[in-house]
């Protein structure tokens, strides 16, 4: 094994992306940086992970800050319930640690959204220990190298895996190796076409060898999309004032503690279902003054959501208790979604047509 170890390691040296999060030993923006990389791409997180370790450049300081400035500073990365948990765990860590990312495996785990694969990887990198990482990318690389079929993700084979994994571990690196493993699935031992004349590993790998590695793994079912519409009103007074709320159920609570447009999930008949549901929530009669804004997309997970907005001019905003009332666009550190943003760039626009012809 220590071939292999050596050959994949010395790719890893040379290869590895320059990433910021690869300059530091420090467990904290590790573990940040493992938890902004969970369900994002690499390119978009490194903006994020710059701006936020800016703003936030040690656990305590991240402890100290208020929901609403994490929430903000996470901005469009989506997944809030990950900047939340973050923020959780940062108090907990200060708290019960001594502000230090915990050494122990289990301390860790008990973190909240912490699993056992962000656990491992910041344990193994910052700290050095000897755990093996396994997520989706190193699942594939292992499969790969072993020729394994079947679905992944099946309990039993997903933990045959995880003991692959840590047979296979570097013990004198396991930070560089979990990193290596992780670099190779994500530039080499890609889901498509795997560029096997590239691989450093490919003399040891089965599947390249069986002439199946485009095969592997299996592809797994997905849930089926949710197509749904949510109608929006963007409510906008003569000093050019919106009105912001924060849905945290029910119709229209799409973005849970985000500040939101009053908004309503429909099938059909958007404008006048609004209408109705500004008048019987807020007191605001909408009538003919909704001027439809362009259409936008978005998708959340599994939802795929058409955003069907609309400007409505008012005398003045409805007094709403909690609610916020920001200058359009001018959000400052509330924090809002992106779908949001799309919202009020739409109707920023259309506020800057001239009204008459
Ligand atoms: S040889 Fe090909 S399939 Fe095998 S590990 Fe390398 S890139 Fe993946």
């Amino acid at each position: 094994m220590g071939k292999i170890r050596r050959r994949l390691l010395a790719w890893f040296a040379v290869r590895k992306r320059d990433l910021p999060w690869r300059r530091t030993k420090d467990a904290y923006r590790i573990w940040l940086s493992e938890i902004m990389l969970q369900q994002t791409r690499v390119a978009a997180v490194v903006p994020y992970y710059k701006s936020f370790v800016a703003r936030f450049p040690n656990v305590q300081a991240l402890a100290r800050a208020r929901a609403d400035a994490v929430l903000s500073h996470w901005g469009g990365l989506g997944y809030y319930s990950r900047a939340r948990n973050l923020h959780r765990a940062a108090k907990e860590i200060v708290a019960r640690h001594g502000g230090c990312f915990p050494r122990e495996y289990d301390a860790a785990l008990a973190l909240p959204g912490v699993g056992r694969y962000t656990a491992a990887a910041v344990l193994s990198i910052a700290y050095g220990q000897r755990l093996a990482v396994l997520d989706g990318n190193v699942a594939r690389v292992l499969a790969r190298l072993g020729a394994v079929r079947g679905d992944l993700r099946a309990p039993a084979l997903w933990r045959k895996l995880g003991a692959t994994a840590q047979e296979l571990l570097a013990p004198n690196a396991p930070g560089d190796w979990n990193q290596a493993m992780m670099e190779l699935g994500a530039t080499v031992c890609t889901p498509k076409s795997p560029r096997c004349g590239e691989c450093p590993v490919a003399g040891w790998c089965r599947a390249q060898k069986l002439g199946i590695a485009g095969q592997l793994p299996a592809a797994r079912t997905k849930p089926a999309t949710v197509q749904m519409t949510l109608a929006a009103a963007v409510l906008m007074d003569p000093r050019g004032r919106t009105l912001l709320v924060r849905q945290t159920g029910g119709d229209g609570a799409l973005f849970s503690r985000m500040w939101q447009f009053p908004a309503l999930e429909t099938t059909a008949d958007a404008a006048s279902k609004l209408a109705h549901h500004l008048r019987e929530k807020f007191g605001v009669a909408a009538g003919g003054q909704m001027t439809p804004l362009k259409t936008a997309r978005h998708a959340v997970t599994f939802r795929e959501i058409r955003l069907e907005p609309f400007l409505i001019r008012v005398a003045r905003l409805p007094r709403i208790g909690g609610a916020r009332t920001p200058v359009l666009g001018r959000f400052g550190h509330l924090p809002i979604s992106n779908a949001t943003r799309k919202i009020a760039g739409a109707a920023i626009a259309q506020s800057a047509k001239p009204s008459c012809p």
